[in-house]
């Protein structure tokens, strides 16, 4: 197996790395493990110093790395842009709050004893990544992992080679200890290697269902913990009192956000019915206008999707819905030419009982579906195997209150869509996953959490 940066707007290929062998992986073990006792002895403001110069040189360099971005997986170039800032203020929230998500915390509770928790690091992690944002997801792993004295052995997915790489480059750069986190181009035999391997200590895994329980079970059979990050189906509800234009907006950047190829996409578009024919035209001619092209062109809004195989996907599942008696509002289909492009498109009437309905579209294509009251809406919006994120908009607080505690998902956003941000908990349930990144709770994920009591 080869790693290979392929450009979407062409279908060229411009870069091909050769699979590690299992000498390179074993140095790799072995570097992570030194660099992990460097890290560990830093004091947490050497730590933070080094986090700060990692966003510096993100700033600095912003957009050359974009342009990888762009390169290897399409999106445009002002979201790769977008995508390189986030990761320089993921690292800086980490830089700034990590002592103080990781400072001793007393725990009164008796008796003579000084008792208190002490949050320490577990040692080389194993992160494997997806390409849809290949530096933030990479990054958001990063800042709480080195912040909390563990390494990170970066198994990329194998079409942005380059993007792994400069992660490297970036972090050595920075003056963390070298190998505190390496880019390996490792194979899924090798990955499973890794994750049994006594020396890594944990795996935090991006990506599809099918990947996250492969790495979860080998983690399971050898007792590692894991965080999954897996697919969504985002339910976008909008119900009568909700600002109709600021819906609309929202709802077509939600679904289109990266060229749709976005876990926390809203991705099911579930209308009440006294608003839904008002909400469907202006969503349909809002999904009209958006331009297909070129991602380097400032004017454009979609680039290409990421590889053929892809949108041979997407092609297939709305193919198979339409067979089973969904309507197509408008789009949904592949546009002729070189590169990867995709119009999109909404579709209405998906019937339960088509495959469709229950699948995640990683593509931007709509599913609409009307509702006669908010618990119908909830209803819809939990019919599904996944649980992520959630949007709602309504300006009832009865509906919002309802929204916030019934619907089925690791985020519901009123009135806005879902989005991550360094200072939230970020991470879903069902079959999104478990655990959870970004935040306190995402450095914590990776720590021991040490009961300590001190008798004198
Ligand atoms: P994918 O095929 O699962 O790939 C993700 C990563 O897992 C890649 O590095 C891939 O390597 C690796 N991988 C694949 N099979 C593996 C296995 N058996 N063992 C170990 N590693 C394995 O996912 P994708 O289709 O590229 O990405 C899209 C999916 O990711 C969607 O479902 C999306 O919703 C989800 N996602 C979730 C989040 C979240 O935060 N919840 C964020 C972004 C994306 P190769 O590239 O070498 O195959």
């Amino acid at each position: 197996m080869a790693f290979v940066s392929l450009n979407p707007a062409t279908g060229k290929k411009v870069k091909e790395f050769q699979t590690f062998s299992d000498a390179q992986i074993e140095q790799a073990l072995a570097l992570s493990i030194e660099a992990h006792k460097t890290l560990k002895s830093w004091s947490m403001e050497e730590r933070a110093a080094a986090m700060h110069r990692v966003a510096d040189i993100l700033e600095y360099e912003t957009q050359e790395l974009a342009a990888i971005i762009t390169l290897e997986m399409g999106k445009t170039l002002k979201s790769a842009i977008a995508e390189v800032e986030k990761c320089a203020l993921g690292c800086r929230y980490y830089a700034d709050n990590a002592a103080a998500i990781m400072a001793d915390e007393p725990v009164e509770i008796g008796g003579s004893a000084k008792t208190y928790k002490t949050y320490l690091p577990l040692g080389p992690i194993v992160a494997v990544m997806p390409w849809n944002y290949p530096l933030w997801q990479v990054y958001r792993f990063v800042g709480p992992a080195l912040m909390a004295g563990n390494t990170g052995l970066l198994k990329h997915a194998s079409n942005v080679p380059q993007c792994g790489l400069s992660v490297e480059d970036v972090v050595r750069r920075a003056g963390f200890p070298e190998g505190a986190l390496q880019n390996v181009f490792a194979s899924i035999e090798q990955v499973g290697a890794m994750l049994r391997d006594d020396r890594v200590r944990g795996a935090t895994l991006t990506g599809s269902e099918r990947a996250g329980s492969s790495v979860a079970s080998i983690c399971g059979e050898v007792i590692k913990p894991t965080v999954l990050e897996l697919g969504g189906s985002d339910a976008f509800i909008v119900m009568p009192s909700a600002d109709l234009e600021k819906a609309v907006a929202t709802a077509v950047t939600a679904r289109t956000q990266n060229c749709g190829q976005s876990c926390i996409a809203g991705k099911r578009f579930i209308a009440h019915e006294d608003i839904y024919d008002e909400f469907r035209d202006k969503f349909k001619s809002a999904f009209e206008s958006i331009r297909v092209g070129d991602p380097n062109n400032t004017e454009t809004d979609l680039g290409p999707l990421v590889s053929q195989s892809s949108r041979n996907e997407i092609i297939g599942q709305v193919e198979k819905a339409l067979s089973e008696g969904a309507t197509r509002l408008t789009g949904a289909e592949p546009i002729d030419g070189p590169g990867f492009y995709y119009c999109p498109g909404i579709l209405e009437n998906i019937p339960k009982s088509s495959d469709t309905y229950y699948e995640e579209i990683f593509g931007p294509v709509a599913f609409l579906f009307k509702v006669s009251s908010m618990s119908e809406a909830i209803e819809l919006a939990n019919d599904s195997p996944f649980g992520l994120g959630s949007a709602v908009f309504t300006n009832d607080i009865h509906e919002q209150k309802m929204a916030i505690k019934n619907i089925e998902a690791g985020a519901t956003f009123i009135n806005a869509m879902t989005a991550s941000h360094p200072a939230l908990p970020f991470g879903g349930i069902k079959k999104s996953g478990y655990g959870r990144e970004l935040a306190a709770e995402g450095l914590r994920a990776f720590c021991n959490i040490k009961t300590v009591s001190i008798t004198s």
